[in-house]
This record gives C-alpha cells, sequence and structure tokens, in this order.
C-alpha cells in the first residue's frame, strides 16, 4: 500500500495537469497503426512490475496513442468531455468495486442511480415516473429499446423466437446503432424503413404513415418508430409530437434518440428539444456527450418497465432474493452492473443544473457566433440549420476541394474536425461541446480555415 499512496499522489497531480491543459499534447495521435502492438512484448510478464515502471511506459508508449477527446480542440464528434469530479468518482467506484447485479449486492449501486435519474427526468421535464437505468453507450440502450418494442408487439418471441414481419422505421439521418439493433434482434435490415426527411433534414411524418399502410397491405407488422432528437450529422429534431401521434394511433412502440441533444434539455430554453418525448415508450441520451460525464454513461428511460422485464427477465438460483429491492439484471442484458451513478452523482452536484446548463448555454453561443462567421464569407455556404453547437459547412467548389480542406485542417496538429456527406455533397463538421473550448480558439480555427481556403492549393481547385 506504501507505494499505491505515493504513488497516487503523483498521478493526482499528474491529472490534474492533464484536466487543465490537454492542449500540451497534440489532439491527434499521430503514431502509425501497430505501432503500439510493435512496441510492446509479445508476452505477459511473468513476474510482478513495479508501479514507476508500468508508469514510465504508459508515458512513452501509451499516451503517444491517445487522441485527446479532452482537447479543447477536438471538435471532430459530439464531445465526450471529462471532468475533475467525475474523475474523482471513477477513482472511487474503481475502488469500491461493487457490482450492483442484484440491489443487495449493493444496495447504494441501485439507489444512487434511482435518484440521479429521477433528479434528470425533473430537469429535462420528462414523467417522473419513468423507469431508468444507466448502460454503456446509446447504441446498447437503442437495442433495449428495440428488444422491449419488440416483446411488447410481439409477446412470443421470448420463447418461440422473433417473427419474420416486424417492421422497423426511422429516418435516413437516423445513427447506425438503429440499424444495428434492428440487425442484432432479427429485424432484418430487409425490414428497417428509413423514412424520407425534409431539407432541414427532419423525419417526415407524412412519409412514415405512408410506409407503414404500405408495410400493413403486404402483410407485414409495424413494430417499432425511433425519433431522432439531434441527429449525428446536423443535430436536426425529428417532429417528435407528430411521430408520436401516428405511433399511437398504429400502436407502435415509440423510441427517441435524443444521445447528444438530451442534454441541453436542461436549460429552460431548449426544453422545446423534447416537445412530445413524455410520450415515447423509451428514451436514450448520453450524459457522457454534453453533460461532463467521461464515457461511459449513457442514460435509457422506458415508460414500460414492466415490457422490460418481460424481455429480460431470467433469475437463476444463485441469485434469487427476497429483500424487495429492485434488481438491475431484469431489465436488460448485463448481469454485471458497473457504479457509473457515483460519476453522475458528483458532476450533478458539483456543477448544479445552472452550473451545467451555464456550460451548454456558452458552447451554444460560440458556436452561433461562428456559425455566423462562416455565413458572412461568400467563400463558404452551410449547409444545415443548427441551433445547437454543431456546424456544417462547405467551400462553394468541388468536394475534392473540401476534402483538402478538411485534410488541411487536420494535417495542422492543432484541431480535429470530422466530415460527412449530406445531399450527396461532402461537407466539413464542427462540433462545439469540450469544456475547455473557448472563444479565443473557436476565432484561431477560423483564421486557419480563412488562410487554408485562400491557399492557392485549395483556390486553384
Ligand atoms: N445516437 C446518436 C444520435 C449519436 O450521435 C450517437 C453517437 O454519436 C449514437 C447514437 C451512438 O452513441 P454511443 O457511442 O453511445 O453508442
Amino acid at each position: 500500500m506504501r507505494e499505491f499512496r505515493e504513488f497516487g499522489h503523483r498521478l493526482i497531480d499528474w491529472v490534474a495537469d492533464y484536466l487543465e491543459s490537454p492542449e500540451r499534447y497534440p489532439v491527434l495521435s499521430t503514431i502509425q497503426p501497430r505501432e503500439i502492438i510493435d512496441g510492446l512484448p509479445a508476452h505477459g510478464p511473468e513476474q510482478g512490475e513495479a508501479i514507476e515502471h508500468i508508469f514510465e511506459d504508459f508515458e512513452r508508449v501509451i499516451l503517444p496513442g491517445i487522441t485527446h477527446w479532452n482537447h479543447p480542440r477536438f471538435l471532430a464528434y459530439f464531445a465526450n468531455t471529462s471532468s475533475p469530479p467525475a474523475v474523482l468518482a471513477e477513482l472511487l467506484a474503481a475502488a469500491l468495486n461493487a457490482n450492483g447485479i442484484l440491489w443487495k449486492t449493493s444496495p447504494a449501486v441501485t439507489e444512487l442511480e434511482i435518484v440521479t435519474l429521477q433528479w434528470l427526468l425533473h430537469w429535462m421535464g420528462l414523467p417522473g415516473d419513468w423507469f431508468g437505468m444507466i448502460l454503456d453507450t446509446a447504441s446498447t440502450s437503442t437495442l433495449h429499446a428495440v428488444a422491449a418494442a419488440r416483446t411488447f408487439l410481439a409477446p412470443e418471441t421470448r420463447d418461440a423466437g422473433a417473427p419474420q414481419n416486424l417492421v422497423l422505421y426511422t429516418s435516413e439521418q437516423a445513427h447506425s446503432s438503429v440499424d444495428k439493433a434492428a440487425i442484432t434482434l432479427g429485424f432484418g435490415r430487409r425490414n428497417v424503413r428509413h423514412i424520407g426527411c425534409d431539407d432541414e433534414f427532419r423525419m417526415r411524418p407524412d412519409l412514415l404513415r405512408e410506409a407503414i399502410f404500405r408495410d400493413r397491405a403486404m402483410g407485414l407488422k409495424p413494430c417499432c418508430v425511433v425519433a431522432t432528437v439531434g441527429t449525428t450529422a446536423t443535430t436536426s429534431v425529428d417532429p417528435v409530437p407528430a411521430i408520436a401521434d401516428i405511433a399511437e394511433r398504429e400502436g407502435l412502440w415509440l423510441h427517441v434518440d435524443a444521445a447528444y441533444a438530451g442534454s441541453a434539455a436542461i436549460l429552460p430554453e431548449f426544453r422545446w428539444l423534447l416537445e412530445g418525448c413524455g410520450r415515447a415508450d423509451s428514451l436514450v441520451f448520453n450524459p457522457h456527450k454534453w453533460l461532463m460525464v467521461p464515457v461511459d454513461c449513457s442514460v435509457f428511460y422506458c415508460r414500460r418497465p414492466d415490457t422490460l422485464r418481460q424481455a429480460f427477465s431470467l433469475v437463476p438460483e444463485i441469485l434469487r432474493t427476497a429483500d424487495g429491492g429492485m434488481n438491475f439484471m431484469d431489465y436488460g442484458v448485463p448481469l454485471g452492473h458497473r457504479f457509473r451513478a457515483l460519476k453522475l452523482w458528483f458532476v450533478l452536484r458539483y456543477y448544479g443544473r445552472e452550473g451545467l446548463a451555464q456550460i451548454i448555454r456558452d458552447q451554444i453561443e460560440m458556436t452561433r457566433e461562428l456559425r455566423e462567421r462562416i455565413a458572412a464569407d461568400p467563400r463558404f455556404e452551410l449547409c444545415a440549420p443548427s441551433l445547437l453547437s454543431v456546424i456544417c459547412f462547405r467551400l462553394r467548389g468541388s468536394d475534392e476541394s473540401n476534402r483538402l480542406l478538411l485534410d488541411g485542417i487536420n494535417g495542422s496538429g492543432r484541431f480535429y474536425l470530422s466530415g460527412t456527406v449530406l445531399d450527396k455533397r461532402f461537407v466539413l463538421r464542427i462540433a462545439v461541446g469540450n469544456r475547455l473550448t473557448t472563444r479565443d480558439i473557436l476565432t484561431e480555427l477560423w483564421h486557419l480555415v480563412d488562410a487554408l481556403a485562400s491557399s492557392d492549393n485549395l483556390s486553384a481547385l
């Protein structure tokens, strides 16, 4: 324990320096594929090694292979920013090593999760009686939602296997995790309908209704609709109230994927994002995207916990209890249940709703300022409306020039942006959401974009 104590103090200092200024590292790792694999021994050590020695290798071999998601110039994917209170809570959770399989195997794991998820329901204006649990990712949460939908519409699935005629509806802008859920649960990609969007990338309810009618006429069984609040490419928001009308009328399960944008609903002025979502059967949002909680922490809410139990509950004799506590193992695939609620609790208490809302509000505002700069420059066009912290834009020109622009930005080593395709054209995407990103940093990005766009090799294309 002496080594742990001594080294632990040093490590906390290291982590504090890191969290204060991750800019001391390049945002993108510059190593080549296999460099780490080839840099480490092929076989594990026979004898134990000193922490000091392991840490030296961490700095020498591992750190260069890290792309820094905490970096204020990481603007590629939805932010996944860590925060000091969450890191401290992770240390405690690892030390406690509590596994909330059952209420009894660690009552605090279950009960803190119930409490924190109720706080969030209240902050987001969602129904206070929803069941919630924390899973690793939104992909897993959506998988659980679609499994529940399948049980709801086809209860025979549990014993007889899934019928081949179930259909799932989502938009052509939905995240690939929706398709993966359908593949995994035996709907088959053939039975996934990607409903067309309007010119603001929102699912069109009229096309959804038509698709359901068409499928019924063909003898298929419409089962589930997944709406997105904050799509991955543009952060567009599907018209959930109209989609909920259809889902209710047609008897479909409605799942809402609010993985990124859900966090913004803690701002009173962005509550509207979740309009109609209180009528959903389930909803996912990721505190590990925009709520200062490090990966992994995905919140899965469900209005029908009995359906989840029906889908997943299977209690072997060794896990039978009679204490009346709620057991998370009855509501999903994983048996083991990490104490993720601890870091969530630390973060919610440390910042408070106002503190978190202010961070998100600033980020939305500084994104708007950058967007206006881009819009005012005739060399560029904005490619999607966006009210949150993402900008999709492109140079007026070829896809090739836009790809070169993105390569130039990322190749500078100063920023990390992503690109995507909208309306068959390649566009650049800036996603703001890191705790340490400032207006000055976005101004610096603008100067870089401006200089690259004026450079000879780009303007020649
Ligand atoms: N849904 C949306 C809208 C997303 O943007 C993403 C990822 O960015 C996901 C789901 C998947 O999230 P996860 O990595 O937690 O599975």
